[in-house]
């Protein structure tokens, strides 16, 4: 069999104004890097942004195995099943991050016969977006520690500097550092921390910004630090904005490449979805909402995660309808959740098949407060069994759910065909009635309680001292109206990785909270979950390579 980028390797790839072609998008509006790789231009939202909008698909999945379930594969594959059929559609995804490409998981442009190509520059630099969203936050960064240096006219308190440098790389050495050592000139000494980029601020105001005018107010309004009477710090205050917003002039606008089926793909911007907000910029989304009658994006990890900060944030603050939602599920992750280990995945297993659907369930469960129709789709591995498909299939009818067997992987788009036919159904004869799960008005208590318990299950939620005290001081200041944006382990709907399946009689702590007042949301910590990830005993950087020919392997 062959491995997902050697597929990715025998793709005949048009040029990329062929692709764009498609979506009459012309020559002119497209900004080229290469053949296969083009950004759109400003020009060209200017010409479609009063067209009225295509219908909004959003694919989420369960609690995921650590090799993920395959959302991006059913992603890719439904958008090169809607182009086999004629629909004039769209597939909106993130860019991937290094940080996974070389840790555990490998790359992220879908899996099998349904991936966006090429698929090594998408997975190594691809446009240069995360340098820049890596460079801007960094300036800032740098910028701060002048100030300081330069007398501090704003009275920063040392200890309360809230900003963090990144850098897109599982490094976990870097989580906790200390700058400014050496000679007077050398800096102020402090305590100071990494994150990985897909966490930076940087990228969620870049995805979340609208336009220039948005990004740069968005930049201004980031909070760097405290000063000693406990006032925040923006960096406006410091007269970065400019600066900034000039490092990210090119990443603000949105990718586009192709399906291994010449289909057309807007991929732009990364945060991570337990870290982050996980989804895809407002700006990609919106332009393929003009250029398309069916846009397909995706959320990070499950759908307690990915999902909800999608429905809760991005929609409401984007103004955003979402028609239908794809949940995609997997055996495997069922059986997973059913308490079977990794290795022993292959192997049929309705016990705990019967034992993990319990987290499908919830999830479907979940998405339906939402308002938004669901339709199941099960991303077939060579490994299920026919026992094992029909015992899903039955339980997703019978909880009157609509389910489709999804074989994108195996088959490119022809596996998806039932897939969109079903979306299409969806999109044409159910009503979605949208509507985020909390007011914004609460507290910011309520609205992590509503979370925890609604979409985790949980019994209640604890607080850290620090935690409790960041939250008086962020209300305080005049924050208290944001949404939340939790950041949670993925593996459970608890914030403890191992409680699988469909936790019940749990708390969720809270340890950390702080406000990205650019990015327009208040983040709150559970668990143990860290910003700045680590790599695995055998990291996957072990097993890349590329020859004289400059042909690369191992990047799954
Ligand atoms: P997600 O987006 O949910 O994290 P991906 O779509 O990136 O998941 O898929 C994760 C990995 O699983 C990829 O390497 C992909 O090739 C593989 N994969 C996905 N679907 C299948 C399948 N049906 N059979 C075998 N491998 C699959
Ligand atoms: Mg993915």
């Amino acid at each position: 069999m062959k491995s997902d980028i050697e597929i990715a390797q025998g793709a005949n790839l048009v040029h990329i104004k062929e692709v764009a072609a498609k979506l009459n998008i012309a020559e002119d509006d497209l900004e080229f890097y290469g053949k296969y790789k083009a950004k759109l231009s400003d020009e060209l939202w200017d010409k479609v942004k009063d067209r009225p909008d295509g219908k909004l698909v959003l694919v989420t999945a369960i609690n995921p195995t650590p090799a993920g379930e395959g959302k991006t594969t059913t992603t890719v594959g439904l958008g090169q099943a809607l182009g086999k059929m004629n629909i004039k559609s769209v597939i909106a995804l993130r860019e991937p991050s290094l940080g996974p490409c070389f840790g555990i998981k490998g790359g992220a442009a879908g899996g099998g016969n349904a991936q966006v190509v090429p698929m090594e520059d998408l997975n190594l630099h691809f446009t240069g977006d995360f340098h820049a969203i890596t460079s801007a936050n960094n300036l800032l960064a740098a910028m701060l520690d002048n100030h300081i240096q330069q007398g501090n006219a704003l009275n920063i308190d040392t200890n309360q500097v809230v900003w963090k440098r990144c850098v897109d790389m599982n490094d976990r050495v870097l989580r906790n550092i200390v700058v400014g050592l050496g000679r007077k000139a050398d800096g102020v000494v402090r305590e100071d921390h990494f994150i990985i980029t897909v966490a930076s601020e940087i990228m969620a105001v870049l995805c979340l910004a609208e336009n220039m005018t948005d990004l740069k107010e968005r930049l201004g309004r980031i909070v760097i630090a405290y000063t000693y009477d406990g006032k925040p710090v923006t960096a406006k205050q410091i007269n970065a904005v400019g600066a900034m917003a000039a490092l990210l002039k090119d990443a603000l606008k949105p990718n586009l490449i192709q399906t291994l089926e010449n289909t057309p793909a807007i991929i732009h911007g990364g945060p991570f979805a337990n870290i982050a907000h996980g989804c895809n910029s407002v700006r990609a989304t919106k332009t393929a909402l003009k250029l398309a009658d069916v846009v397909v994006t995706e959320a990070g990890f499950g759908a307690d995660l990915g999902a909800e900060k999608f429905l809760d944030i991005k929609c409401r603050m984007a103004g955003l309808k979402p028609d239908a939602i794809v949940l995609v599920a997997t055996i495997r992750a069922l059986k997973y959740n059913g308490g079977v280990p990794k290795t022993e995945l292959s192997k049929e297993n309705l016990q705990a098949l019967k034992s993990g659907i319990v987290n499908l369930e919830k999830h479907i469960e979940n998405l339906q407060k939402y308002g938004v129709p669901v339709i199941v789709s099960l991303n077939r591995f060579i490994t299920d069994t026919e026992a094992e498909l029909s015992f899903v299939k039955e339980f997703c009818e019978s909880r009157n759910c609509e389910f489709s067997l999804c074989e994108v992987w195996e088959k490119g788009g022809e596996g998806g065909i039932d897939l969109a036919n079903k979306v299409l159904t969806t999109i044409k004869t159910k009503e979605s009635n949208y509507k985020p799960l909390y007011d914004v008005k609460l507290s910011i208590k309520e609205k992590i309680e509503t979370i925890a318990k609604e979409i985790y299950g949980a019994e209640g939620v604890t607080y850290d001292p620090a935690a409790e005290a960041a939250i008086k001081s962020i209300e305080s200041l005049g924050y208290k109206e944001l949404p939340v944006c939790m950041a949670k382990n993925q593996y459970s709907l608890s914030d403890d990785p191992t409680k699988l399946g469909r936790p019940t009689g749990f708390t969720i702590n809270i340890r950390e909270v702080y406000v990205s007042a650019g990015a327009g949301f208040v983040v709150a910590i559970t668990g143990t979950i860290m910003t700045m990830p680590g790599l695995p005993k055998i990291p996957a950087a072990e097993g890349i390579d590329v020859d004289e020919n400059g042909r690369i392997t191992g990047l799954f």
